[in-house]
């Protein structure tokens, strides 16, 4: 079972079964309650936010897929990174990967410092020096996003969680841009993984969802009884929704970080092209980590156009497979306005500080046809 692939695991992994009429795929069971024939003979499931029948499959089915023993399935990306730091005790400290998604940032530095007292030092986790340095008394997680979003920047996970294994402090690893199917954090030592399953585990831009997975049995003990006690569980629906989406990651994925590449790949050599970062590309500085870590460079391939606003503007506009939107990782190619969107919130000095230009894009890369997407950008940029 262990040595079955990610495709096999996504279509058989987890427990699918539905007990009431043998259907092929969960049934959606809406219900809040369920009814106790006798007192004190309660089945399996009392009450939909403690535990739901189409919500348990699809979790089974994450847990599956990242090699863990258990998954909680969130309403948010965000409520499952709240959700683990609920693990920790007040006054915690945490490192966190410097250039970290910009509403995880939110949530730490706006919101926790506030109201649970927590204190994050940010550092690049790849200065392991710099690591060290910044383990106090009272760390107890580090924060791992990796490839980060947008400069596709990696970490190297197995580094960090030997040394946080040394220093007794627990890991976490924001693997929403990879999925299982590009990396698998539990297996480089992590404790927890964070998925946002609005992005590639959906992978149809029509569902917000979140989830931690982990294999550690303790930690399983307190996420399920902390997420019981918190409450922002994914409803059923969006469980049904994602566990469609789920089903075809492999496929997706594949067709996905083909193109992503092969796009890198003709961006790379574009004279209207001032900076590719792509992990896939020998070019990237941490290309060596990327084949040891992950299966492709992923899906989405972030650029830097030669020119002024006005070039940035003409070539969104132009771009016709290419939508304008927020987020990634569904099956149609995205193109995000890193400065003015994901990254609106940074003032520009410390956004050029990051790397972030006006003329940074970042691509999410679907599932159209690579030929078709090049033609796109190759019209888009032409004088
Ligand atoms: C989208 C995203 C999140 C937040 O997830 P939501 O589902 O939008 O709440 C967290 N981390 C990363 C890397 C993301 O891309």
């Amino acid at each position: 079972m262990t040595t079955r692939k990610i495709a096999t695991i996504a279509i058989h992994g987890g427990d699918l079964k539905d007990k009431g009429h043998n259907a092929i795929f969960p049934p959606i069971v809406t219900a809040s309650s369920f009814v106790q024939p006798n007192l004190g003979e309660g089945g399996e499931f009392s009450y939909s936010r403690c535990g739901n029948p189409t919500r348990k499959a699809y979790e089974s089915a994450l847990a599956a897929l990242e090699g863990g023993i258990y998954a909680t399935a969130t309403a948010s990306g965000m409520a499952a990174t709240s959700l683990a730091l609920e693990l920790l005790p007040r006054d915690a400290h945490l490192i966190v990967m410097s250039s970290v998604y910009g509403g995880t940032y939110r949530l730490f530095e706006d919101l926790r410092t506030r109201t649970s007292g927590l204190s994050f030092t940010y550092v690049d986790l790849n200065n392991i020096q710099a690591v060290t340095s910044a383990i106090q008394s009272n760390t107890a997680m580090i924060w791992i996003e990796t490839p980060t979003n947008p400069l596709l920047e990696l970490v190297d996970m197995t580094a960090i969680c030997n040394l946080a294994q040394e220093n007794n402090l627990l890991t976490c690893v924001d693997n929403t841009f990879s999925t299982a199917w590009n990396q698998r954090p539990l297996s480089h030592g992590a404790d927890i993984v964070m998925l946002s399953t609005s992005k590639y585990i959906g992978g149809h831009s029509d569902l917000i969802g979140g989830a931690l997975i982990t294999a550690r049995d303790d930690l399983a003990t307190s996420l399920d009884k902390l997420k019981t006690t918190v409450g922002a569980t994914a409803s059923p629906f969006d469980a049904y929704l994602a566990l469609r989406g789920l089903k075809t990651l492999d496929v997706r994925m594949e067709r996905q970080c083909a193109n992503a590449l092969k796009i890198a790949e003709f961006l790379s050599a574009h004279s209207e092209i001032l900076e590719v970062h792509y992990p896939g590309l020998p070019s990237h500085p941490q290309h060596v980590l990327c084949n040891k870590q992950m299966r492709t460079g992923g899906a989405v391939v972030t650029i830097r156009l030669r020119g002024n606003k006005e070039t940035v503007r003409r070539f969104i506009g132009r771009l016709e497979l290419f939508v304008l939107a927020e987020s990634l990782g569904g099956v149609e190619s995205m193109v995000n306005h890193t400065a003015s969107m994901s990254h609106g919130s940074v003032p520009q000095k410390e956004r050029e500080a990051m790397g972030i230009y006006f003329e940074t894009l970042r691509l999410s890369v679907g599932i159209e046809d690579a030929d078709d997407l090049i033609d796109d950008l190759k019209q888009a940029l032409a004088p």
